[in-house]
């Protein structure tokens, strides 16, 4: 670890919550320097759903690679980005009847949330946005000014203006009665709100801590957009691309956003890829190059992209998440019941078992206590992180492709550091 504690930057995190260096990679494990394996259940913070080294992606790009393919294309058209283009219509746009535009931009998350706020302030001539409290949405200053969490907002030095705070559905005073009386108050002309351009939301808080949103809510906020003239904008980027057992995590429950974020596990192998689906006439807004980017013609993530597409072309990836989910539930709610509740002072402090899919989260209600688990876990061969408020929530999200056995041995892992570290 010499090398990255003389050299590299103070920001790293992650290598110091695993302290090791990792060298290979197969679906679920990563195996470090010394020859250690370790199951992942972080997998890259949802990019990895199709597990590390995903063979039929790796195959398909180095056949690009030998064909010389064009690696790097800006935004000129390229037989990898039609290809691609056409397999994510096939697939996710036309079985729902959607007829979004693709915008593809440089391929972070923060980035796609960028041009989602642009787009949707350009379209109303509005400048505020509605977030949601636990909400977590990038780090560049406009998608940080949507994200909740005190420390990334502490560091951005510049006020983090235009947004406007409200409680996501599971929040303290969330629910239907706060957007009803944000309504209300917006139709009073002396409230001193302005008008929002958008609502953004994730239907699953992943960073924020596993808080996972109904259909009615999402459904009262999606009106509530439309009603005030707002757009309403789905963060998928972290449990979209097959994660929660369909493609979207919205998808069954009727809703029908006007942008969708996607980047993370949509570029299949890790190589990166973000993109915007835009309703057509608001994407007829965007003048040609206006909100540009060098890195948006990755040959390499196109070609992986693709690829993982391909596994919604049956139901059997979703069956198998629905099986594992299964599993991750019945361990995790063991788990929790086995738990006396470790309040005080009437406080009820019960683990708390929260996600759909293949994300799922154990509140373990103390940050300390979270921390300490991960630490063994990682002492155990497990990579696993905490987030929510103060990390007091235990975040599983393994590669969609985990083996029975990998999950079923990580899940013990878990088990045994927290029942240890009680
Ligand atoms: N939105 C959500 C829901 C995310 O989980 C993340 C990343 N954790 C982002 C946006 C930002 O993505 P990136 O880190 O690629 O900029």
């Amino acid at each position: 670890m010499e090398v990255f504690e003389k050299w590299e930057s103070e920001i790293r995190g992650y290598s110091r919550t695993y302290p090791t260096v990792f060298a290979s990679a197969s679906n679920a494990r990563q195996v470090d320097e010394v020859g250690r394996s370790y199951l992942d259940f972080f997998a890259g913070a949802g990019v990895l759903n199709f597990g590390h080294n995903n063979p039929r992606m790796k195959r398909a790009m180095i056949e690009f690679l030998e064909a010389d393919g064009v690696a790097h294309s800006l935004d000129m058209a390229t037989t990898t980005k039609r290809d691609f283009i056409s397999k994510f219509v096939s697939t996710v746009l036309e079985p729902r009847g959607m007829t979004m535009r693709l915008q593809f931009m440089g391929p972070t998350g923060s980035n796609a949330v960028e041009a989602a706020l642009k787009l949707a302030r350009k379209v109303t001539g509005r400048r505020d946005v509605v977030a949601f409290t636990h909400g977590f949405h990038g780090m560049t200053l406009g998608s940080l000014a949507l994200t909740g969490n005190d420390v990334f907002r502490r560091a951005a030095g510049v006020p983090l203006e235009n947004v406007h705070r409200l409680p996501f559905e599971t929040a303290p005073g969330g629910g239907l009665a706060s957007l009803e009386a944000y309504r209300e108050q917006l139709a009073d002309v002396s409230s001193g709100l302005l008008p929002p351009a958008a609502f953004v939301v994730e239907t699953i808080q992943a960073e924020g801590g596993v808080n996972v949103a109904g259909a009615e809510w999402l459904h009262a906020v999606q009106r509530l957009a439309r009603d005030v003239g707002a757009l309403f904008v789905i963060d998928e980027i972290q449990v979209g691309c097959g994660r929660t057992g369909s493609y979207f995590s919205f998808d069954g429950m009727g809703l029908d956003p006007d942008i969708v974020c996607l980047a993370k596990g949509i570029g299949g192998y890790g190589t990166p890829l973000a993109m915007n689906l835009n309703r057509p006439e608001l994407d007829a807004h965007w003048a040609p190059g206006e909100h540009t980017g060098t890195f948006r013609g990755q040959g390499l993530s196109f070609v992986a992209g693709r690829e993982a597409l391909t596994y919604f072309d049956d139901d059997e990836l979703m069956n198998e998440v629905h099986a594992k989910a299964e599993r991750m539930v019945s361990v995790l709610d063991g788990l929790a019941a086995e738990v006396p509740d470790r309040g005080s002072a009437g406080k009820d402090r019960r683990f708390a078992v929260r996600g759909r899919g293949m994300i799922q989260g154990l509140d373990v209600v103390d940050g300390a206590f979270a921390k300490a688990v991960a630490a063994e876990c990682f002492a155990r061969g497990l990579l696993i992180g905490p987030c929510g408020s103060g990390g007091r929530v235990l975040k599983l999200i393994p590669p969609l492709t985990i083996p029975d056995d990998d999950l079923d041995e990580g899940l013990e892992i878990l088990a045994g550091a927290v029942r240890d570290t009680l």
